[in-house]
């Protein structure tokens, strides 16, 4: 068996990033109308780093009159900036993305700080991406009408937009760019841990000169979410988060004048058939499930391996584990960062022990572990089946459920048993496997041949219980405009 010759006898010097160049205040406030504000609740909370358990400063906790002064700022603002020229508001919009674009460096370190991701993470694919977002629907701010030909384009008022931990500054911007452009203003509130890149952000917006309360950022817990979800003068809410709050939030707005897009939870069907590139599919099964310590999405946290080369695909699998570096998110070199938070640590431990007493043979990688942080080593389940746990339910960390198949039929029955529909990825030379599978997978995203590779033009989202809507492309245009 050619085993993946890694050589890994050498160490790595420390290449940590430096942190001269970012600016943090030690507390801060909510950004309403164009303003940063104390909050009317005098609450504020404490942003730790997950890599570390120091507290990195002190944000403000809105509570239900915070949120509606933020609501009132976005429909005042709403009157003008709906009317102004598409042109206009492309313009603030490149703006907004070349200032974070001279920031990226420091977007980067704070990303990782707040965070836990490796630095080579927020600063080849977060930030970047992130800017790419806001030049993509800058570029069709004034181009409405041809996006959606015979149509008279319009927004929808006020966008309440809440977003989760796991990609910050990624998910401002998907929720953000889009709906700006399309002339509506924004109330959005960030995930609890994870607040510091959204108010750098509310910064540049402010030094942008966007008209005020076109954008306001309110930062707070769950409870901060469920008041913008309440709210009687929003049109529209964006959500980004799990599949339970999700489901809560729908029950909370039918009836009504509320529309929404909900993007949810996944658990990602990565297929590796006998015929594929062994060592490429075998580095796309670490990407799938171990970027971002697994916190994705459309993680591909269920692998199939066909049969036939089951033995040798882990064998390699577990050789490349062995060369993966865990630790000091801020440090070039290392591969698997933080767990985000104390809670989701326990989660995903969880799991890991319901895996464990199911009867799943567990493999895991044997790592130096700071007594300060949170930190899950890279984890594999073999032998497991459709009905365990560690297959079935998302567990967003790096914990990946291994399961064999014989025949394309029987794959295709087994990634399509779940409740989720996001994310799938298919290894094969064969073009008309990929055909066939992206057919006949019910998911929102099948890559061939890759894996986790996104691009501000095409559109992302899920069936089933990872929910309705599409973020990206012009299917992300269409969510912010109703048409006369
Ligand atoms: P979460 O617990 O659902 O939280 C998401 C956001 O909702 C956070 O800002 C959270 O605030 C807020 N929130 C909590 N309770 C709320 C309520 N009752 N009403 C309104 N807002 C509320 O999810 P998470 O743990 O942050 O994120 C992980 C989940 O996001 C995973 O399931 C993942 O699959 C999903 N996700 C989906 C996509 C996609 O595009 N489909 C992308 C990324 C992540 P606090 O953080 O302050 O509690
Ligand atoms: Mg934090």
């Amino acid at each position: 068996m050619n085993k993946l010759n890694l050589n890994t006898s050498w160490d790595y010097s420390d290449a940590p990033e430096s942190t001269n160049h970012i600016i943090l205040e030690k507390k801060y406030n909510l950004f309403i109308n164009g303003e940063f504000i104390e909050p009317k609740s005098k609450k504020y909370f404490e942003t730790i780093n997950p890599a570390t358990d120091e507290v990195i400063a002190e944000i403000a906790q809105a509570d239900k009159k915070d949120v509606d002064l933020a609501v009132k700022s976005a429909r005042k603002a709403f009157k003008s900036w709906s009317k102004i020229d598409g042109k206009e508001r492309g313009k603030y919009i490149f703006r907004i993305a070349r200032m974070i674009q001279e920031k990226a460096k420091e977007f980067a370190v704070i990303e990782s700080i707040d965070g836990g991701k490796p630095i080579r993470e927020s600063r080849d694919i977060d930030i970047p991406l992130a800017v790419n977002h806001f030049f993509y629907y800058a570029g069709w701010a004034d181009k409405l009408e041809y996006a959606f030909p015979n149509k008279v384009p319009q927004p929808l008022g006020v966008a309440g937009q809440i977003i989760p931990w796991n990609f910050p500054l990624l998910m401002a911007a998907w929720k953000i760019a889009p709906a700006i452009a399309c002339g509506n203003t924004v109330v959005l509130k960030p995930a609890e841990t994870t607040s510091l890149t959204a108010l750098k952000l509310a910064e540049i917006i402010k030094e942008s000169g966007l008209p005020q309360g076109v954008v306001n950022i309110v930062t707070g817990p769950g409870t901060t979410g469920s008041e913008i979800v309440n709210h009687s003068d929003i049109d529209k809410i964006a959500f980004t988060g799990s599949t339970n709050i999700g489901k809560l939030i729908q029950k909370s707005i039918t009836g009504t004048k509320k529309t929404s897009t909900l993007e949810l939870g996944g658990k990602g069907a990565n297929i590796i058939f006998e015929d594929a590139a062994i060592d490429q599919a075998v580095e796309g099964i670490v990407n799938a499930i171990f970027f971002n310590q697994g916190h994705v999405c459309c993680a591909g946290s269920r692998l199939f391996v066909q049969e036939s080369i089951s033995k040798i695909v882990i064998e390699k699998l577990k050789d490349r584990m062995s060369s993966l570096i865990l630790g000091d998110p801020l440090d070039k070199n290392t591969d698997i960062g933080a767990i985000n938070s104390k809670k989701q640590l326990s989660i995903i431990n969880n799991y890991i022990k319901i895996g464990k007493q199911e009867g799943g043979e567990i493999y895991q990688l044997k790592c130096n572990i700071s007594k300060k942080g949170n930190w899950c080593p890279p984890t594999l389940f073999l032998n497991v089946s459709q009905s365990h746990t560690v297959a079935q339910e998302e567990i967003f960390g790096p914990v990946l459920a291994i399961q064999t198949f014989r025949t394309i039929d029987e794959v295709i029955e087994k990634a399509n048993n779940s409740p989720f529909g996001l994310s799938a990825g298919v290894w094969t030379e064969r073009g008309a496997k990929i055909f066939k599978l992206t057919k006949e997978l019910n998911t929102g995203v099948v890559w061939a041949n890759t894996y986790n590779k996104f691009d501000p033009t095409s559109p992302f989202g899920g069936f089933k219980e990872s929910g309705f809507g599409r973020e990206g492309g012009l299917h992300g245009l269409r969510a912010y405009l109703k048409f006369e």
